[in-house]
């Protein structure tokens, strides 16, 4: 048993990060692969899988890679592409690897919040790279038999100690035995140093999923990163099931029971890539059904239906084909910059949303327009979008917004902020469109997403449209409030307030 790993003496052991609990978190809607194969350059293909992976964090990556006897990382600030380069893929030598990309939405960026979390203790490693949050971290941090030493800012971190000293002989025995202890919301690919361990937990919020390449195995987040390296699917790994993938291959150690599925309804609507496909169902085809509902649901007269590029355009082309108006561009994205809702400052998301889409004034003039996007959070986006289009000369803007008003927030692992800045908990949609200063506004109903991601209707969460959380999160964890440099928002006692459906 390890009896104080914290304060291991530092001459043997490599640097270890403590967060302070005012310091800046992890944050997740997190990119994750991992690659076992003793021919091929796992790093390489780690790269490219995370490149694939970017959507999901674009605020640090990291790669570690096991050669049988040790682990080595290479992790940095900033997109994949910056983070790597040929000198440090090729320091990366050995037979199976894991990575991350980081995703964060307030507070700063530092180093020592960039994954894989590695655990170095005395004769062994082990690390993780995780998508998801786990609500219970802090109570579980106070069972670490050196919590003290622990500032606790990472839940993976936690997760790692109480793996550690757990029961079991193997890594995978310690990960049967500490699963129970977790709750929340965890797609978890763990490397030892001659294995990886997949395990998802049992609502399987978030995805995780298995390929092959060659005799190599695979497993990420999303289904397009199987596509980009060349890899063909098997399938998705169960919700509560844990993999092992080792010399000896692929094998399940089973399932744990899982009490409620709850595949993340937000996913579908906005997280993942359009070319991913979960439960069967490709992304692009239930955000463009998503679009036939709407147009079914709130038609209105236009002359063509736009979309806010990329998030909506999947479902402005299921508006047009359902409302028979013509789809058309109108605002041109710069591909380059990072997703605004990204930005930490009010200020800085104001302008981002400038610099990144320029609409076509020639084509806007005299034209009633329905623009159409995945979502509305703050509403920020969408106000300033319709504010450049009537400054353009547009006749009329009306907004269709392809998922319901998003209301509480998320414990399961997305960044969507304090129920206090989302703008639909505080306003109706009546007051939202006035804010926003669109001509109409509607937003597609909750039954109807959930009829376009043809997921049975009790294997979702919905919780961000509803506050019906699936497990109990009064008072959980969550790492964006924990963490917030913002005492509002850390004091804010409506995070700890929620409906527990049974
Ligand atoms: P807002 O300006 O706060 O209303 O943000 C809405 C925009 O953010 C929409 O265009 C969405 O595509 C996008 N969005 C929604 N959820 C997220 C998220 N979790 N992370 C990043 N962007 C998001």
């Amino acid at each position: 048993m390890r009896k104080n790993s914290f304060s291991a003496k530092k001459s043997t052991r490599p640097e270890r990060v403590f967060l302070k609990p005012s310091g800046n978190p992890l944050r997740d809607k997190c990119g994750i692969f991992g690659i076992y194969g003793k021919e091929v350059d796992v790093a390489r293909i780690s790269f490219f899988g995370l490149y694939s992976l970017q959507h999901r964090g674009q605020e640090g990556a990291g790669i570690t890679v096991t050669d049988g006897k040790k682990l080595k990382s290479v992790k940095g600030l900033g997109l994949v592409s910056s983070v790597f380069d040929e000198e440090k893929i090729n320091s990366l030598k050995g037979f199976a690897s894991i990575g991350h990309t980081r995703y964060s939405t307030t507070g700063g960026n530092k180093l020592c919040n960039v994954q894989p979390v590695v655990l170095n203790l005395k004769d062994d490693v082990f690390a993780l790279a995780h998508n998801g949050n786990i609500i219970n971290a802090m109570d579980l941090a106070k069972t670490l038999p050196s919590q003290d030493k622990l500032s606790s800012t990472s839940d993976t971190e936690i997760m790692g100690w109480i793996i550690k000293n757990s029961k079991g002989k193997s890594w995978e025995e310690k990960v049967f035995t500490s699963f129970s202890q977790f709750q929340g919301a965890f797609s978890i690919i763990a490397l030892t140093k001659n294995k990886l361990i997949a395990f998802r937990d049992s609502y399987g919020f978030r995805p995780l999923v298995l390929g092959e390449l060659n005799g190599s195995y695979i497993t990420c987040s999303e289904t397009c990163a199987l596509d980009t390296v060349g890899a063909k699917f098997i399938r998705e790994v169960a919700p509560g099931e844990i993999i092992v993938i080792d010399e000896k291959g692929i094998h399940s150690l089973g399932k744990v029971r899982s009490i409620k599925k709850s595949f993340c309804l937000f996913e579908y609507v906005y997280l993942a890539r359009p070319d991913s496909i979960f439960n069967k169902q490709l992304v692009h085809q239930v955000r463009q059904r998503s679009g036939e509902i709407l147009a079914h649901e709130s038609p209105v007269g236009a002359d063509m239906v736009v979309a806010v590029p990329d998030s909506g355009t999947s479902a402005a082309i299921g508006y047009s084909k359902a409302s028979g108006i013509p789809y058309g561009e109108v605002l041109i994205k710069n591909r380059y910059i990072g997703r605004t809702f990204i930005q930490p400052e009010q200020h800085i998301r104001d302008m981002g949303v400038r610099i990144k889409f320029n609409p076509l004034k020639e084509i806007v003039k005299g034209k009633r327009i329905i623009i159409v996007d995945d979502s509305i959070v703050r509403g920020t986006t969408m106000k300033k979008i319709v504010k450049m289009l009537k400054n353009c000369g547009a006749k009329k803007v009306h907004i269709r917004v392809c998922s319901p008003p998003v209301t509480d927030p998320c414990y399961f692992g997305i960044d969507t902020p304090d129920k206090k800045k989302l703008i639909a908990s505080k306003m109706t949609v009546k007051e939202i469109e006035k804010f926003i200063g669109a001509d109409s506004l509607a937003y597609l109903s909750l039954n109807g997403l959930k009829k376009a991601s043809r997921v049975k209707s009790d294997e979702l969460c919905t919780s961000c449209f509803d506050g019906k959380y699936p497990m109990p999160v009064a008072g959980g964890f969550r790492k964006d409030v924990f963490e917030s440099e913002d005492t509002n928002l850390r004091m804010n006692p409506n995070q700890r307030i929620s409906k527990f459906v049974d």
